[in-house]
């Protein structure tokens, strides 16, 4: 039977923008896409691929409300910049919706509906932090106060950076809302729970969870981790419902109260199919029934994999509709071996990538290169990057066109000759153990074959050397025949990278001149007498000074703020850990939290100087207590002479990111007072008073 594919990825909050760590799962998903798409219809009757944004929550409320617009203001625009960075790679939904859909309420109805029916929901009484200024209930992620274990200050509800502690708000002590800066009173709430540990979702989940396919053979140990032994019950019920101001659905049953990123985020899934199956005449209830003989995957991160692998199955299974046929999980992103960090540059934006002039297609077949069946971290190591790029791609496969295509076009009229030869077998045979790696999400497998294909091929026409038969007398027939060779040999391989760089292979098929190269293209050689275009070119190495402009863009250049401190994790997003974002207009007041961002340190300034050719400013050396002294360019010339300076001790900012100015760079600022009004002149330096010491913090 023809096999029916509905494929998602995870949705993106419609908070941040995409980074380098989010398109690992994209372009993973978008290239088993594409490889379905590729197969005859016999096989693969049909293969959708959507997604959409994970619209709702506190976090986009508190952002819209920040940034002076509406919540679907906000989300409108968040959507068409993710809508245009997944274009930029070529991510190719067949659907990029939106959660704050009419379809996905509909759904969320049905399935909190269903789920009721079953005794499944339950409402409970809760205590909860409460913001008395902001008029909300605070999330864990809103709440900071100190360490109970540590006393560590400003940590988050849930846990301690500090000693990693894990706790509930209740427990923090001196408790204050990251919003409002104000201590939160507790207050009772009533709270709508699906019961994941009833005796059913447990029976389910034990044997769901252990059905072939379903689960990488690592997922499904973790989840009997999980799950615990036969007749343990270690499944908790979760929250599903939080109270008003809450941007998101109404339950409708419920005033007051709004379904919960577990019951609303993932039937976006559900909901954006529905859209597209209205607007594509596809039946839907073939994809949703229960018994479906459809396929569905999700591709997720494995931070999600709890809520994916228990909790959502659980969900669809008990309101009647179909179970994942597969959970695919990954790994995350680190960049030359760590994680991505904003100091160091390597938070790179999609954007960014675009903008700097890369080829998405680079990052794709490197993503590829790397990428396999199982959930360990890959590495984006920019330099190998450079590297495996230049030689895979440039060096081995397009230089085979490029070495060949000329002397058809200027020597045979633009015509082949027989391309088929027995030397091309392994290429042609390759074609299903290629396909198999593609089926596995074995990527990296699938590319290391081709590029040993290419290989072959690339010692064939080094071998042959055309551009030395070319110079021979009566050669002509040897010549045609062994650019031929490497022709179709140069068709095969584009087409097993096909799924991986999808516009090349548009412009090798328009050079080629036929039609949108499908998997079963393998089987037969291209015809003596095929006419191709001229060549023209298809891919360009990677410069490595292009690396470094993207490092640079990438640099933090302010001290963090909410907004650029987008989460790494979708699990710190659905934690709501987005550092919160504080709704204060710009000038008015600020929470202890922003207050703390800045790290103030006492600091002795062991040498001044003046600096050539600025007419402002001092270069100041300053001592805080680190192993090496800071280099500091003040605006204070005026009022103070640098050989006065040396001994005295002042403030300074620590943690302001280094700024590259024409003389140097300056490492942090130092703090001095002046009237805004210009009616009493001067500058004036803070100084502790004495006793103080270099490094001591200021706060
Ligand atoms: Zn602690």
């Amino acid at each position: 039977m023809s096999r029916k594919i509905l494929v998602t990825s995870a949705l993106p909050y419609a908070n941040g923008a995409i980074h380098l760590g989010h398109l690992v799962e994209y372009i993973q998903t978008d290239v088993w896409v594409r490889f379905q798409k590729m197969q005859p219809k016999d096989q693969v009757a049909e293969c959708w691929y959507v997604c959409a944004d994970d619209t709702h929550g506190t976090p986009i409320m508190l952002r819209a409300e920040k940034d002076g617009i509406t919540p679907e203001a906000l989300i409108k625009r968040v959507h068409d910049e993710h809508a245009r960075d997944f274009a930029g790679f070529h991510v190719a939904f067949d659907n990029f919706h939106s959660t704050h859909s009419p379809e996905t309420q509909e759904y969320c109805n049905v399935i909190y509906a269903r789920l009721k029916d079953n005794g499944l929901i339950e409402k409970r009484t809760i205590e909860q932090y409460y913001d008395p200024i902001k008029q909300l209930f605070l999330p864990d992620r809103f709440i900071k106060g100190e360490c109970p274990k540590c006393g560590a200050q400003d940590q988050y509800g849930d846990n301690c950076e500090s000693c990693g502690a894990a706790y509930t708000p209740n427990e923090l002590k001196n408790p204050y809302s990251a919003i409002s800066g104000v201590k939160p009173e507790l207050r009772n709430s009533d709270h709508y729970f699906f019961k994941l540990s009833d005796a059913r979702c447990q029976g389910f989940l034990r044997r769901w969870t252990r059905e072939t396919g379903r689960l990488q053979p690592e997922a499904a140990n973790k989840m009997q981790e999980w799950l615990g032994a036969d007749g343990e019950n270690r499944l908790t019920d979760w929250d599903i419902s939080r109270d008003a101001p809450y941007f998101g659905f109404e339950i409708f049953d419920a005033p007051g109260k709004y379904f919960y990123v577990w019951l609303d985020a993932p039937i976006g899934y559900m909901g954006s199919f529905k859209n597209l199956c209205d607007r594509k005449s596809i039946d839907f209830t073939e994809y949703f029934r229960p018994g479906a003989t459809t396929e569905l995957y999700h591709f997720i991160g494995k931070d999600i994999l709890y809520f994916h692998a228990l909790f959502w199955p659980a969900e669809l299974e008990h309101a009647g509709l179909r179970t994942p046929s597969g959970v695919f999980a990954h790994g995350f992103l680190t960049v030359d071996g760590t994680k991505m960090s904003k100091t160091r540059g390597t938070f790179i934006t999609a954007e960014s990538y675009l903008k700097t002039g890369l080829d998405p297609e680079w990052l794709r077949y490197y993503y590829a290169a790397k990428l396999n069946s199982t959930m360990e971290d890959i590495d984006l190591n920019l330099e190998d990057f450079v590297a495996r790029v230049n030689s895979d791609l440039i060096g081995k496969y397009v230089n085979i066109a490029s070495r060949c295509a000329g002397f058809i076009g200027k020597r045979f009229g633009g015509k082949l000759a027989a391309t088929d030869a027995e030397w091309q077998k392994p290429l042609r045979e390759a074609s299903a153990r290629i396909a198999e790696a593609y089926e596995q999400r074995e990527f990296g497998r699938a590319l290391r074959e081709v590029m040993a294909l290419a290989d072959t091929a690339n010692i064939f026409v080094n071998d042959k050397k055309p551009w030395e038969l070319a110079k021979r007398e009566g050669q002509e027939a040897e010549l045609h025949a062994a650019c031929s060779q490497a022709i179709e040999a140069f068709r095969l391989l584009t087409l097993y990278l096909k799924p991986v760089l999808p516009k090349v292979a548009e412009a090798v098929e328009a050079f080629l001149g036929i039609a949108p190269l499908a998997w079963n293209d393998a089987l037969a050689a291209l015809p003596a007498g095929h006419a191709i275009k001229p060549y023209s070119h298809l891919m360009t190495r990677i410069d490595p000074k292009l690396i470094d402009t993207l490092v640079e863009a990438n640099k933090e250049s302010l001290a963090p703020t909410a907004e650029n401190q987008a989460p790494a994790k979708e699990s710190e997003k659905k934690g709501e850990a987005a550092a919160a974002p504080v709704p204060a207009e710009a000038n008015g007041p600020i929470g202890i939290d922003d207050f703390m961002k800045v790290d103030l340190r006492v600091a002795r300034i062991v040498d001044a100087g003046h600096v050539e050719g600025a007419e402002k400013l001092v270069r100041l050396t300053l001592d805080i207590g680190e192993s090496k002294p800071r280099q500091v360019f003040a605006g204070i010339k005026s009022a103070y002479d640098p050989a006065q300076l040396v001994g005295r001790l002042t403030v300074m900012v620590a943690n302001l990111a280094p700024r590259k100015m024409r003389f140097g760079v300056s490492e942090g600022m130092i703090l001095a007072a002046s009237d805004p009004a210009g009616a009493t002149p001067g500058i004036f330096l803070l100084a502790p008073d004495a006793g103080a010491l270099p490094g001591m913090r200021v706060k």
